[in-house]
């Protein structure tokens, strides 16, 4: 049974003192639910939050990783350095980490194989820019980031796979996909991966969606079937904003 799932994305915002703040606000307003809730601030803030969160609902998991297991990597972290503070979910191939920092599906793949290697659960990244969508390429551009970085993984692999289909377009712009364009693709990303795995996989595997969630429009797009929760960036920074979107699933 795949899980249902709100996350959110922090990027590069808050210090100490704002991860604190927000964290204790989190926790103070947590409503009940069946959903798994993580955030994930800074690399340096990660350690706090774990501390600060020990025995909450509230997961922390991490921006990113490299692949290797240590060595001459400068301004690098290790699958090896977040276990050791608590971190067993990690982001990759956010889109901005492809756009900004130059992952390719090529380099991805080894941070994938390199995280699960490590009994790491991946949030795995991916979506089509705008003119992938105008040229009516997205299905293909979707499934073939797909299949470059996790297509090789074994079968078993799987269950630690939580997809986020996040549109470039609609990330950090306000424009959000519409619930119909997000259902279509995540049925397509589903058939997808049941086609090259099996339909268990595909049924199983939890696919969130992302690009200006907010809550105004969280609860229609969760409400589809192919749905299973969001990855948050802006309105995760405002507690009552992320919260309302928690409860909205
Ligand atoms: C993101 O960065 O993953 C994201 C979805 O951002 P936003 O919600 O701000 O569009």
């Amino acid at each position: 049974m795949r899980n249902k799932i709100v996350a959110g994305n922090w990027k590069m915002n808050k210090n100490m003192a704002g991860t604190d703040a927000l964290l204790a606000e989190l926790s103070a307003k947590l409503p009940n639910t069946h959903a798994k809730v993580m955030v994930s601030p800074t690399f340096v803030n990660l350690a706090g939050a774990v501390r600060q969160l020990e025995g909450s609902e509230i997961e922390v998991i991490s921006q990113n990783m490299h692949f290797a297991e240590s060595g001459a990597y400068t301004g690098e972290i290790s699958a090896d350095m977040l276990l050791d503070i608590g971190i067993k979910t990690v982001i990759l191939g956010h889109s901005e980490r492809r756009a900004y920092f130059g992952e390719t599906d090529e380099i991805l793949k080894k941070k994938v194989e390199a995280a699960l290697a490590n009994n790491m659960t991946v949030m795995f990244c991916f979506g089509e820019e705008l003119q992938d969508r105008k040229s009516g390429n997205h299905f293909s551009v979707v499934e073939s980031q797909l299949k470059n970085a996790l297509f090789d993984l074994d079968p078993s692999a799987w269950s630690s796979i939580i997809l986020a289909y996040e549109p470039v377009w609609a990330i950090g712009t306000g424009e959000t996909a519409s619930p119909e364009q997000a259902q279509e693709m995540h049925a397509f990303i589903r058939k997808t991966i049941a086609t090259a795995f099996d339909q268990t996989i595909a049924d199983n595997v939890s696919i969130l969606y992302g690009g200006s969630v907010k809550p105004s429009n969280a609860e229609e797009i969760f409400s589809k079937p192919d749905v299973d929760g969001g990855l948050i960036g802006g309105a995760a920074l405002a507690a009552d904003d992320f919260i309302a979107i928690i409860k909205a699933i």
